[in-house]
Formats: C-alpha cells, structure tokens, sequence
C-alpha cells in the first residue's frame, strides 16, 4: 500500500506511468510466505507470494484449514464419524448419503480405474484390511498370510456401487471404500482453488508429496521440484529436478511403507485383479497429469502396471511419467517422452 501512495501528485499521468512500474517492482519483491499444518496423517504446505503488503495469511490459513476439515469429514477412513466411515459400515442396500467431494473422488477414480484397465482401485478397502494396511492399523504385525479363500472374498469392484440419486450411494455386495491414493492429491487441488481465488499468482501447494504448482517460485524462474531418492538411508538426496509453472504431481513409492513376513517383502500397493500386494513394485513413480487428483491416482495404477503397460498407458494418455527401478541391487530410471521437457538437466545424481 505504501507504493501506491506514489501515485498521488501534481503529475499525475507521469506519477501513474511511474507508479505502475513502482507497483510492479513491488509486487515482484514480496517476499514469498510460507503456511503449514497437519491434515491426513501428515502436513500440507503452502509457499506464495503474497498479491499486496497487507495481505491477510492468516485468514487465507483459516479458509484453508476449513475446505481440509470439510473434505476430512467426507473422506477420512481415520474417521468414525466420516461419511466414508459410515458408508463402509453400512450394509449392502442401505441408501447412504455423499456430497459433492465423495462424488467427485469417485468419478475420477472411476476415470482413472477404467483408463488404467484395474490398476486402480479404490474399492479395495476390504484387501487392504485383510493385509493390514487400513486404518486402524492392526496391534500385532501380520504372522501368517490370508488364505486364498478370504483374499478372494474380500474383492470388490465398482460394478457393485450404484448411485440411485445424486448424493446417494449404495453397495449391491460387501465393499469398503478407501481413497487413501488420491485423496492427498486431491487436497491439494482444493487447497490450491482456495490460494488461487485470493487472487495469488505464484504459489506451490504440497499435502505429502502431492504438489502444484503456478506461476514462479522464490527464485523468479520456474518452480524446482526434486524428486527425492527413494533410498532414505541414502546420502543422494534428490535423484531429478523438475521445472514447473502450472503443474500437477504426484508421486508413489514403495519404499516407505511394506512389511516383512516368511522372508518376503510385501508393498502397501495391492494389486485388484489378484488381490495380492505387487511383487515387486517400482521403488517410484512420479507422474504429471491435468489436477494433483488424477496424478495421484495414475501414480498408485503405475506402482501396480507392469513396465511395458505401464510405459504403454503412459504414452497413449500423454501423461509425464518418471519410474524408478531397483532390481538385484541395480536402480535404474524409466520415463515417458513428456517427461523430459521438465527434466532440469544434469542435476541426475546430486
Ligand atoms: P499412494 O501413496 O497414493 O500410492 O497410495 C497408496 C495407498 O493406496 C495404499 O497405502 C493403500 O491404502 C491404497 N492402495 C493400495 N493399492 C491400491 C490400488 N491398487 N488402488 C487404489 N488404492 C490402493
Ligand atoms: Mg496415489
């Protein structure tokens, strides 16, 4: 505001050609602002510039904190009283009511679902209990594997949900929803519509990972995003760099959350077609897609696709995509044609 003062004068078509340019160099040197707090078992972070030298943050912190409470209390699994929670526990037939945010996930995850021939699946919240990976975690580690017979039991499929009115849904058969890999993402792209409709330009998003981008980062160019070596005891820290300016990423990895039993490593990712975690997952996928929701959820589906279909799906849905492979000690890195224009070069392995 102290800027605009400049505009005041006798000349004033030459203070306001002035005072324009002042404006300018004054909106380009706010400094950026920095919010952050907990929301689905982890924390989001929010990098902007702030649009005026009065602007309000904490308001924009507290508009922030209400879409993340409002979309928690739709789809939170962590939830008692969540409308997913609710929706699981019903029994099949009984009408339960959604809103607008449940029906959104469950159109683009069934997009990602169809697109992706299976991979993804949100309707597997039954296999993810049966293999201890839903929420509430269980007290005692996994001893011994399912049987076959309950493994098979437990699939569902989203041919058994149907929607008799909007804000309905019901289960023709036993399911449990669980939209742990796309929710991330789609917060992020509702914290995002929250900091765009302040009127900011520049700014980055991140719920876990998940991120979005626009405009320019503290550095005046594009943002730089890295994509982090998935060994975490490793002394690499960033394995790629990206340049983004109005972007959607994701990424899924499978070396922060697997168990052991009977000698063998099991992922957090379940394939649905066989109702088993995938064998031997990449250790990461990054993925840039249209919202931070659909990379999210094509991140999840490319853990579960094999490499050629994986690469295959990739190139006839145009979406950038950066795998990552371990097999007998040896990483070795795979990406799709339009990943490379983001790709900043040489910052490869340091
Ligand atoms: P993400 O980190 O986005 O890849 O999400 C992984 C989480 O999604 C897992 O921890 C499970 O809760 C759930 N999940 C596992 N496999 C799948 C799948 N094939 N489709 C959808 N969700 C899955
Ligand atoms: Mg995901």
């Amino acid at each position: 505001m102290a800027c605009a003062r400049w505009l005041l004068g006798r000349w004033a078509s030459v203070w306001m050609l002035l005072g324009l340019m002042v404006l300018g160099g004054c909106a380009r040197e706010l400094p950026y602002q920095r919010l952050e707090g907990p929301t689905m078992g982890t924390r989001y972070l929010v990098r902007f510039q702030p649009p005026a030298a009065d602007f309000d943050a904490a308001a924009l912190q507290a508009s922030v904190d209400a879409r993340l409470e409002a979309l928690n209390a739709s789809l939170s699994t962590y939830r008692s009283d969540s409308l997913i929670s609710a929706f699981n526990q019903a029994a099949p037939g009984q009408v339960m009511p959604i809103d607008q945010d449940f029906e959104r996930m469950l159109d683009l995850s069934r997009q990602v679902h169809q697109a992706s021939g299976g991979a993804f699946d949100p309707t597997l919240g039954g296999l993810l209990q049966l293999w201890g990976f839903a929420w509430p975690k269980p007290e005692q580690p996994l001893t011994r594997l399912p049987q076959a017979a309950a493994i098979e039991a437990a699939k569902a499929s989203f041919d058994n949900l149907s929607q008799p009115a909007p804000g309905q849904l019901v289960k023709r058969a036993p399911l449990q929803l669980d939209f742990s890999a796309i929710a991330k993402g789609y917060g992020v792209d509702l914290i995002a519509d929250v900091v765009h409709a302040q009127g900011i330009a520049h700014y980055m998003v991140e719920i876990g990972g998940e991120v979005a981008t626009r405009g320019k980062g503290p550095a005046g160019g594009a943002w730089r995003i890295g994509i982090e070596e998935p060994d975490p005891l490793s002394s690499v820290r960033v394995l790629a760099r990206l340049n983004l300016s109005e972007a959607a990423l994701a990424t899924s990895g499978h070396y922060r959350n697997f168990f052991e039993l009977e000698g063998r490593r099991f992922s957090h990712i379940i394939d649905p077609v066989t109702g088993y975690p995938v064998a031997e997952p990449p250790l990461s996928v990054s993925v840039l897609a249209s919202t931070v929701a659909l990379a999210d959820a094509w991140a999840t589906a490319f853990m579960v696709l094999d490499e050629n279909r994986g690469l295959a799906l990739a190139e006839a849905h145009g979406l950038a995509v950066y795998w990552v492979y371990e097999r007998d000690g040896v990483r070795r890195i795979q990406q799709s044609s339009r990943m490379s224009p983001y790709l900043v070069p040489d910052a490869g392995t340091h």
